[in-house]
């Protein structure tokens, strides 16, 4: 019996999309494992710039220091951090960059959370407790009722007497900001709950003890952590952060809840792309991690920096004219500057524009602002629809309701800086700056394939 040859081609196609779908299934599924792997190990901008560059040295970059001289290779691999929390990587081109472009994904290392004040520890009511200040726009009642611990960076003194930094990640409940019962706080489901900023975040580490300071009791329990003497302990840079681990979540594993998704995930997905990618390209590849995006970048070390543009000089400066070969290069780029997107909510639908409601699992968003506060034009926007469209994943386009205020990104500040063509992307999401966030799993994914598409291509 001879098959309709109509059905056998549907049957032959549907065959392909079947295989097709389990490859990317296994494939994808890896991704969103070591997403959550790097968000579970990174509680604060040190541990994520640390566990990329451990990533990135695994596939053989190396380090370079800013103060060192760079004699860079054609196809070599490098990275540089700058503040133990901003990572520059690249693979150096075959071609010279001013016939090329560069290609660079940027994004941030940084999420809003709860940070210890210089002498954070004090007592009241017969408790211990610690003092934070608000690092960024924090959704502040998540952090109440949460199994929360320390993380950071500590600097100590070395023998020599210099300073030397050590990370720090106490893996226990150990704080907590517990709220107020409802019995003492009759109207707060109708009122909301409101926390003064001063007073009521501060958490309980412990009850007071009769013969130990709470200063001494703080720097006995860093350095039994560190295995170091309190007295070595000179400075803190500690935030608070929730134990609770990542997971997978949804009928189907279909969505993942985490922490920091914003904006780990996008560095996360630059690097594996830059990984993957194949090992040789005319063009040179960077990633470009900034902390403190979420306090508006205008540090040392944030996208107002001039870290990116320093780094880019240097790869052209074994040409003939380093100044106008940069020049020339950054006129050739696209820079895609990738942070997460808003999802719609499904009760809160009015919140979004009517005809730009981006859908979870539904590949990565395209952010557009008439007043720039992203940084994506025409030509840059079909410049990243076009890469999707070769990666085969949909691509989807946020504009924020003219009638309430757009955030921003790294991107017009980056464009700003360079005078780099800019496109802002990002995957939708859900409770963004939340303690626990929520994401779609196949986007992850999707987000990857395009960003190699992007390394991958003759041109970007
Ligand atoms: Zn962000």
């Amino acid at each position: 019996m001879t098959l309709d040859p109509n059905y056998q081609r549907r049957f032959a196609a549907l065959y392909v999309v079947n295989i097709f779908v389990k490859r990317n299934a296994k494939t994808y599924r890896k991704y969103a494992e070591s997403l959550l792997e790097l968000i579970d190990a990174s509680p604060t901008p040190f541990h994520a710039t640390r566990e990329l560059a451990a990533l990135l040295k695994a596939k053989g970059f190396d380090a370079l220091q800013e103060s060192d001289a760079w004699n860079l290779k054609k196809g070599g691999r490098y990275y540089v951090t700058r503040n133990d929390s901003s990572l520059m990587a690249f693979v150096v081109g075959t071609k010279p960059a001013e016939s090329t472009g560069f290609k660079i994904i940027g994004a941030h290392t940084d999420s809003p959370n709860l940070r210890l004040k210089p002498n954070p520890a004090y007592e009241q009511s017969g408790y211990m407790q610690l003092g934070v200040e608000v690092y960024g726009g924090v959704l502040l009642t998540t952090w109440t009722d949460r199994d929360l611990s320390l993380a950071g960076r500590v600097v100590l003194k070395s023998k020599k007497g210099q300073p030397v930094s050590r990370l720090l990640k106490i893996e226990k409940p150990l704080l907590r900001i517990p709220q107020l019962a409802i019995h003492l706080n009759r109207e707060v489901n109708e009122k909301g709950l409101k926390l003064n900023k001063q007073t009521h975040l501060p958490p309980i580490l412990q009850m007071a003890q009769k013969n130990l300071s709470s200063e001494k009791a703080l720097k006995a329990l860093v350095a039994r952590e560190l295995k170091c003497r309190a007295e070595e302990i000179v400075s803190l840079d500690l935030a608070l952060y929730d134990v609770q681990s990542s997971s997978f979540a949804g009928p189907n594993d279909e969505f993942l809840y985490a922490p920091r998704l914003d904006n780990l995930a996008s560095c996360h997905a630059a690097t594996v792309a830059l990984l993957e990618a194949s090992k040789q390209d005319s063009a040179t590849r960077v990633l470009a991690f900034y902390d403190h995006e979420e306090i508006g970048s205008e540090t040392a070390q944030g996208g107002g920096s001039p870290f990116l543009k320093d780094a880019l000089e240097r790869m052209v400066m074994d040409s003939e004219n380093p100044r106008e070969a940069l020049m020339r290069a950054v006129a050739r780029s696209v820079f895609i500057s990738a942070d997460m997107a808003h999802a719609v909510h499904p009760n809160y639908a009015d919140k979004h524009e009517g005809q730009h409601m981006p859908l979870i699992n539904a590949g990565p968003v395209i952010k557009t602002n008439a007043g720039q506060r992203y940084a994506t034009e025409g030509v840059s926007s079909a410049h990243f629809e076009l890469l999707c469209r070769r990666a085969g994943v949909n691509v989807q386009k946020f504009v924020m309701r003219s009638d309430l205020a757009c955030g921003s990104t790294i991107g017009p500040i980056t464009a700003a800086n360079l005078g780099i063509r800019t496109v802002d992307v990002g995957n939708p999401m859900l409770s963004m700056h939340s303690i626990r966030e929520m994401a779609g799993s196949q986007d992850h994914g999707d987000l990857i394939q395009v960003f190699k598409e992007y390394f991958n291509a003759k041109k970007g």
